[in-house]
């Protein structure tokens, strides 16, 4: 499931292949590819970069593309002599790669400028070099709610999705329903300085792992495992929510502060 760390890696595998490189050839489904080729054709990638969950790959042309992977989306790489993966929202063909991103929901050719200040509305990201917990911490109480409604709330932080959500409240011993109002400053930095230690360890080759340990089954600490017993306590692990918002958690571990 794409998360921060899974964008990040994204760009790791897209910028040997794409940036420095002129785009030979576009292919699309997506509207406002179609109707920008000409902004992407002939023109150089000049820089790939993340913002949370979002891919900005920036070209000469004054123009970028700017990908958000959803649930559902995904980019593959493959030698420019093959076909371009089928149904791909967007494919970029250099003189030696194609670069498709398939199942993305946000596929966007713009300016530069306007990328960037639909991106500014998010909270810091929490892969940058520094992050600044304060205005994460201040962002989170100015919206309020559960635990669970803060972390996926990318204008608090960005680049926390379903999977680290359910962990990160797990470590915190927190039932992710818990609200706000019932977590101290000292305790709702700790969840964010936990976010950015998992985020950057996950960045780079292999699964993702929150639990330190790789091997199916080993890699979380309640994220997919409802019905099986908790790995420090061994209750059995509850879940909530549709395949959008499922969430995890030990009811014993994770208790509902008051
Ligand atoms: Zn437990």
């Amino acid at each position: 499931m794409p998360e921060g760390d899974s964008v990040a890696n994204d760009a790791l595998k897209l910028r040997p292949v794409l940036v420095g490189k002129e785009i030979a050839d576009v292919y699309g489904t997506k509207g406002s590819v179609r109707s920008n080729v000409g902004r992407l054709r002939g023109h150089k990638v000049e820089s790939i970069r993340t913002v949370g969950k979002n891919l900005v790959i920036d070209l000469d042309s004054g123009y970028s593309l700017h990908v958000h992977l959803g649930m559902t989306g995904r980019w593959r790489v493959v030698p420019a002599d093959r076909k371009i993966p089928g149904s791909a929202g967007v494919a970029l063909t250099t003189d030696s790669h194609h670069a498709a991103c398939l199942g993305a929901p946000t596929v966007d050719v713009d300016r530069t400028p306007a990328i960037d200040a639909r991106l500014s509305r998010l909270g810091p990201d929490l892969l940058s070099e520094s992050v600044d917990t304060g205005e994460i911490l201040k962002r989170a109480r100015q919206r309020g709610g559960s635990l669970a409604e803060i972390l996926l709330d990318q204008t608090v932080a960005a680049g926390v999705g379903n999977v680290y959500k359910s962990e990160l409240a797990f470590l915190a011993r927190l039932h992710p329903e818990t609200s706000l109002d019932r977590i101290d400053d000292a305790a709702l930095a700790g969840v964010y300085e936990n976010a950015v230690r998992l985020l950057r360890a996950n960045v780079g080759p292999g699964r993702r792992t929150t639990t330190g340990e790789r091997g199916r089954g080993r890699e979380t600490w309640v994220y997919g495992r409802a019905g099986r017993a908790c790995r420090r306590c061994s209750a059995r692990i509850e879940s909530s929510g549709g395949a959008e918002r499922v969430t995890y958690w030990c009811p014993r571990c994770q208790v509902m502060a008051s």
